[in-house]
Order: structure tokens, then sequence, then C-alpha cells
């Protein structure tokens, strides 16, 4: 067999796999219940000094490796925030690897800039983003807001206070210890949106708005934020890093994004595409420009009048991630995604229907998308042990928070498979193991 003729016979065993393993997700346990080290276990500690036939690693994969993923692309993982790596965007990653392409210039591959611009431009078309803005991808939320509260610190170099509430996500702490900024947390009301009284933003070089937050999806009161950050003079960027994919449906929009210096949404979390791609959206790009742009003399290229997109962030080499996030714009078309939005808020909503009429059982918080927060009577260690006894089942997987200091479980629905027999399932299951449990409270709230 020549070189060619063995990738074509591996890459079609490698679909097959690709192929089985969709179609078989949903009768694999969803949580690994494997011990620590018993994967790396089973393998050799030292690499090979031979090659090995690819079919090697895919038998490896099966015998070795499945029984330790806890499984994100499973119609049941209802845990953080439920994705999908669908079809367009597996195949459009194996072109990815295919080409490997690094669009750090737009010279190094003038096709992977401006596909990325053009897929940046589409977002704002489907997201109602003013079409005038900047967008690039990073790869995670976390870099998207380092990013922004860089551009911010970079403006505002007197200022070194960050603003955001007590439900923000841990990637605005982090983005702060990494750029030596204080962050300043502001408390939340009773449906866990950033309370504007005492808002102080007078040293603020930045605030951040959450539209989704993590625990509950609440969202801030964006137009308010928006007005005290313009009369400070502060950055407004808005984490819509779960929810931002939503706005595609336009009942689901909130107001206030256009007012944004910047946004972060993230399609690898509710918009199909995989692991990793996140949308850094600006309308002060050339803010950005200023934080990170460097030109080293081997970078230095002829081409004039071109985005560089490394000037616009942390990295500068960069993987060809937009094709992914086209293909499945594409495959997808705006009603597809539409319906698929639509169907899992209203999966949410019958889920949280059930909740609500079970005695036993209360919900711990409103829901403005497709998660829902709730618990079952008993307090805290009975939420918890039910937490553990159903992950163990493998049926379904959910994860927690806490709520007003209370251990609140969280189902979160935005796998693109998921039924609504599935969640019926989980219903079933958080039923039948809360009542295995027995009613008896152990100690807690
Ligand atoms: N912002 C919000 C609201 C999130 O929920 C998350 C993660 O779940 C992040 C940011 C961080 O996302 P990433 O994992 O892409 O850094």
């Amino acid at each position: 067999m020549t070189d060619s003729q063995q990738f074509r016979a591996d890459g079609h065993a490698a679909i097959d796999w690709a192929a089985d393993y969709l179609e078989g997700v949903r009768d694999l346990p969803v949580m690994s219940t494997v011990a620590p080290g018993d994967i790396r276990a089973q393998l050799p500690a030292a690499p090979p000094e031979q090659a090995e036939p690819f079919a090697d690693v895919l038998a490896d994969l099966d015998r070795v490796l499945l029984p330790g993923f806890t499984h994100w692309n499973h119609p049941r993982f209802f845990a953080y925030f439920s994705i999908t790596g669908s079809q367009p965007g597996i195949l459009a990653e194996l072109l990815t690897a295919t080409l490997n392409l690094n669009g750090m210039l737009w010279r190094t591959s003038p096709a992977v800039t401006e596909l990325e611009q053009l897929t940046l431009s589409w977002m704002c078309q489907l997201l109602g983003f003013p079409e005038t803005w900047h967008g690039h991808i990073e790869d995670s939320a976390s870099t998207s807001t380092l990013a922004a509260l860089c551009a911010a610190r970079t403006a505002l170099p007197d200022r070194r206070v960050v603003v955001a509430s007590e439900h923000a996500h841990s990637s605005i702490d982090r983005a702060c210890r990494i750029l030596g900024l204080d962050l300043r947390h502001a408390p939340v009301d009773d449906a866990f949106r950033m309370r504007l009284d005492g808002l102080d933003l007078s040293d603020a070089c930045a605030v951040v708005a959450a539209v989704g937050t993590t625990s509950t999806t609440s969202v801030d009161p964006v137009p308010e934020i928006a007005d005290a950050a313009a009369a400070s003079g502060a950055w407004l960027h808005i984490d819509a890093a779960y929810s931002g994919s939503a706005r595609v449906c336009p009942e689901l929009r909130t107001p206030g994004f256009e007012r944004a210096d910047s946004v972060v949404v993230n399609p690898h979390k509710w918009l199909f595409t995989p692991i990793d791609c996140s949308c850094l959206f600006t309308s002060r790009p050339e803010d950005l420009r200023a934080a990170f742009a460097l030109t080293p003399e081997y970078l230095r290229t002829s081409a004039e009048g071109v985005l560089n997109l490394n000037e616009y962030g942390p990295s500068l080499g960069r993987r060809f991630r937009a094709l992914k996030l086209w293909a499945v714009l594409r495959c997808y078309g705006r009603s597809g995604l539409q319906s698929l939005i639509r169907e899992h808020v209203r999966l949410a909503e019958l889920f949280e229907g059930w909740v609500r009429e079970e005695p036993g059982w209360e919900l711990c918080a409103p829901r403005p998308y497709s998660v829902v927060c709730f618990r079952p009577e008993g307090g805290d260690a009975r939420s918890e042990a039910l937490l553990e006894a159903v992950n163990a089942t493998g049926e379904a997987y959910l994860s927690h928070t806490r709520l007003n200091d209370r251990h609140v479980l969280r189902l979160a629905i935005g796998n693109a498979a998921t039924t609504e027999d599935d969640v019926r399932v989980a219903w079933q299951v958080l039923r039948r193991e809360a009542a295995r449990l027995g009613a008896g409270a152990p100690a807690g709230v």
C-alpha cells in the first residue's frame, strides 16, 4: 500500500468510527466511572521505538480510552452547558487539520483571514449586532475576555479596577489576575442579576455585564450598566458566552448589546460547533490593536491595508477555526439554528413544569433560556447525594451550583441530538433515585 492508500483506508476507518460513535453514544454511560490512574495504567509508559499502525491507535480508543470518556456529545449530557460537536463541525475539523494553515497574518493564508471576517460578519447579522463591528475567533471565552479587558486596561491605564457581578464567571477573575487588575464584585438581586444601586464605576477601566450567567443564566441589566459605563468612561464588556447564540432567535434577544465595547459569544457552547470556538466582537478594534499589535521583523510583509488577526489578541499562531463555524452556519442555516435553540428552550420549559408540579421538589431560579435550577426537598446533603446517585447511573449527567448558600442542581439542555424522551428519562432517573435515597434529610439546610 502507498502512503496515500493507507491514509484513505485509515481515514475511512476513522470516519466509520465517528459515525458509529454518534449513532451509538446514546447507549453509552454518560459519565465515566473509572478511578484516577485507571486509564494511564493500561497504556505503555514509554513511547514506541518503531512506528505503529494507525489502526492500533483506533483500537486503543475503543479498548482503553472509551471507558474513560465522559461523553459531552451524549444527548443526556445535561451538566455545565451542554454542547454539540455536530457533523458539519466534525468534518470541518478534519479539513482544518488536513490543511494545517496558520492564519497569523493575512499573507500566511489570505483565505483564513477573509473567511474568518466573513463568518464573523454573518454572526453579526445572525445575532443582531452592528455590522460595523470587528469580530475574530479566539479559543475560549477566557481568552476573549482576557483580550477585551487588556484593551480596556490599555485604553484607561490609570484605572485598575474591573467591576462584575458576584455571579460573573471565574474567567473574569482569572483575566484580572493575569492583567494585575482588581476585580470588584457587585451584589445581585433575587433573580441573580447585577444590582445597580451602589454601582460605582468611577475608578473602573471596565465593567463586565453577564447575559447568561454560568449558574442560572441570569441576565444583568445591560442598558442601565451601559449608562453607568458611558457616564464614567469605563469599557463595557458583555459576557454572552453561553446565551449569545440564542440571539439567532429574535425573541431571545435582550437589549443593550449595541452599546457594548466588546462582546464574547461561544459557538462551542450553544451553536453546534466543536470546541474550541469563541467569537470576540468589538466596536473598538483599534483599542485591541493598541493592546496587542507588535510586528517583529520576520513578520513584516509587503501586503498593505490587510488585516493581520494576530494583532487583536494574545496568540500569534491562529488555527483555521472559521471553517467549522462557517460549515455549521451553512449546513444548519438560520432556520435550522433557530429550530434547535427554540426546541431546547421548549424542553427546558417542559422540565421546569414537571419540577414545579411535583411535590417535594422546588425551582431555585428564574429560567431565561435552557437551564433549569432546581432541587429536591431535604437539604444540601440530600441534593448532593442525589446528584452523585443520578450521575453514577450513567443514564444522565447533571451538575450543580450554589445559590443563596444552598446546593442546587442544574439541568442544561443544548445538545442537538437531545429529544423530549431524553429529558423525560432524566426526570424519571431523578425521581427514582430521590425515592431510593428516601425522604429522610441527612443533616443539612
Ligand atoms: N463565561 C461564561 C458565562 C461561562 O459560562 C463560561 C464557561 O462555562 C465562560 C465564560 C468560560 O468559557 P471558556 O471555557 O470558553 O473559557
